[in-house]
């Protein structure tokens, strides 16, 4: 009799210190990440740039870092991909899965 065993994966986030454009570990996700976290830090510029955008859940702060406000999915997520890729912020650009199976 053969037994199939199930594989499962699961994935730890990381923020690099450096931006890595189009990781592998992302191809199989449905953006997990524009999902499931409260806000994203901006700087000015990052703020000023998704203003010009068209965004709509900015967060201006006098104290902390401005956000990009993603609570219940960002408003630039397009069918599971980032529908500003080549714009996103420093924070998403440097954010990662590593995949672990067990
Ligand atoms: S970093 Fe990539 S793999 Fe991790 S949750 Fe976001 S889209 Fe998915
Ligand atoms: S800007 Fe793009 S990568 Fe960043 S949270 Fe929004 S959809 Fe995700």
């Amino acid at each position: 009799m053969l037994f199939s065993k199930r594989v499962k994966e699961k994935r730890h986030g990381l923020l690099l210190d450096q931006p890595l454009d189009d990781p592998s570990c992302c191809r199989g996700c449905d953006a997990l990440c524009c999902r499931a976290f409260p806000s994203v830090a901006l700087t000015w510029a990052e703020y000023q740039q998704l203003a010009t955008l068209g965004a709509n859940r900015l967060h201006f702060s006098l104290h902390g870092p401005h956000k990009l406000i993603i609570e219940n999915g960002c408003e630039f997520l397009h069918q599971g991909r980032c529908g500003i890729y080549e714009h996103r912020p420093d924070i998403c650009r440097r954010f990662i899965c590593q995949t672990k199976r067990t």
